[in-house]
């Protein structure tokens, strides 16, 4: 009898524990998941709860998530040994495995950036959303606003979900629109980067949109400090912006039990991410070990859309080397953000290695796929390892 110990319990982690609980004999294997929290948050939702359009209550207990004989092991992973085959805990006992799948995640590092976790915590301005407290305290920072800047800044680092600034940003516009004071708000979101999206034809729609609302995007900043006394964020060439209501993207890292704790991510470029094959999803050295969503260095982008995708091929290929068999299932770099451009309104951006697939039209049906359909999809068929979407 094989065991495969599975990290991390989030949108890559719990899919692909249920989908090889499915595909796997009781005799063949059992599977372990290990994850620090209990709760698994419906992250797409941190950028809908602060205008009140999802309901706040956005999180499951593991335990609803995984199939009935999944064991769920609630510690924090220290670290791992591959050559060894096992996994140590902050709590329990090392697990030894057989096969091992990373799912871990971003972490989010708020003492990146000098000012920020006390600008949070100290003040009543600012709002990191990327947290899911923080997504929940700005509703009453919304709807206390009565004008001045509203400010969206990304960090340097690789943020899982680049869109999900612009929504936020686009959202916001709207929301001082709505509420009759829009001609009191300077809307600005900024980036370390020429561009405020990544891929064409998205990103060529989203400037005619920020034009025609007058939505200010800065290129080129990279955010150095924020002062939360004086109400600034300076960048690293010593430019300020003044602020009154602020939502900065928290600076995001590799797991430490991993990117320290074992050399499953050593050769990636910074050290940050597991190394896997982009198709195969399996690690460059190690062979009975497979990574998949935010944590590894794929190519793709950082989206639960892309792990739902490369779970199917984790469970397909992963069964196929338990039972000597070869391993076929490729995955293509499939991502996609659905970028809310208003209330309303949404245009789905979907890609590949290979480029764009979709079509930068906005929609009706866009928004009510998002925002009421999607979530239903994702904690009733993707978490338990099902996709009845194409
Ligand atoms: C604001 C926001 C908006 C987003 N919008 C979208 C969207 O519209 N569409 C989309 O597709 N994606 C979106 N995403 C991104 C999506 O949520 C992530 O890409 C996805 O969750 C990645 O899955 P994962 O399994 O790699 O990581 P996660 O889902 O983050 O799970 C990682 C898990 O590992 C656990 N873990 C980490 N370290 C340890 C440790 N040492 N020991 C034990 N457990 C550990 C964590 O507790 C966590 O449960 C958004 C994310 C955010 C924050």
């Amino acid at each position: 009898m094989k065991h495969v110990v599975v990290l991390g319990a989030g949108s890559g982690g719990a899919m692909t524990a249920n989908i090889l609980r499915r595909k796997l004999d009781r005799s063949e294997a059992t599977v372990t998941v290990v994850d620090k929290s209990t709760d698994h948050f419906y992250q797409p939702s941190f950028y809908l709860v602060p205008f009140g359009y999802l309901d706040p209550d956005q999180s499951r207990h593991v335990d609803e998530l995984l199939k009935p004989d999944v064991e769920f092991v609630h510690d924090a992973v220290t670290g791992v040994d591959p050559n060894a085959q096992t996994v140590s805990l902050e709590a329990g006992d090392d697990l030894e495995y057989d096969y091992l799948v990373v799912a871990t995640g971003h972490r989010l590092d708020p003492t990146a950036t000098p000012g920020l976790l006390e600008a949070w915590q100290e003040t009543d301005d600012v709002y990191p959303f990327y947290h899911y407290e923080a997504a929940l305290e700005m509703r009453d920072a919304l709807e206390n606003f009565d004008g001045g800047t509203f400010l969206v800044t990304q960090p340097d680092t690789p943020i899982k979900c680049p869109g999900a600034p612009l929504k936020l940003t686009m959202l916001a516009e709207d929301y001082f629109r709505r509420r009759g004071i829009r001609d009191d708000v300077e809307v600005i979101m900024t980036r370390n980067a020429e561009h405020h999206f990544g891929v064409q034809p998205y990103r060529d729609k989203l400037y005619e949109i920020w034009n025609d609302r007058d939505i200010e995007f800065k290129e080129n900043f990279s955010v150095a400090e924020i002062d939360p006394d004086a109400n600034v964020v300076r960048s690293a060439d010593g430019e300020e912006i003044e602020y009154d209501l602020y939502a900065p993207v928290t600076p995001q890292f590799g797991q430490k039990a991993i990117t320290e704790g074992s050399p499953l991510a050593d050769d990636s470029e910074d050290g940050e991410y597991v190394t896997i094959d982009q198709h195969s999803c399996q690690h460059d050295e190690y062979e009975n070990v497979f990574a998949l969503g935010d944590c590894e260095n794929a190519p793709h982008s950082k989206t639960a859309a892309a792990a739902r995708k490369q779970a199917h091929v984790v469970g397909k290929n992963l069964t196929a080397l338990l039972r000597d068999e070869p391993m076929r299932a490729e995955y293509d770099g499939y991502a996609a953000c659905p970028l809310l451009t208003k209330k309303g309104k949404a245009l789905i951006a979907e890609f590949d290695y290979e480029g764009p697939i979709s079509a930068p039209v906005e929609s009706k049906l866009n928004w009510i796929m998002d925002v009421n359909v999607l979530p239903s999809v994702y904690w009733d068929a993707w978490m338990r390892g099902y996709d009845p979407l194409p």
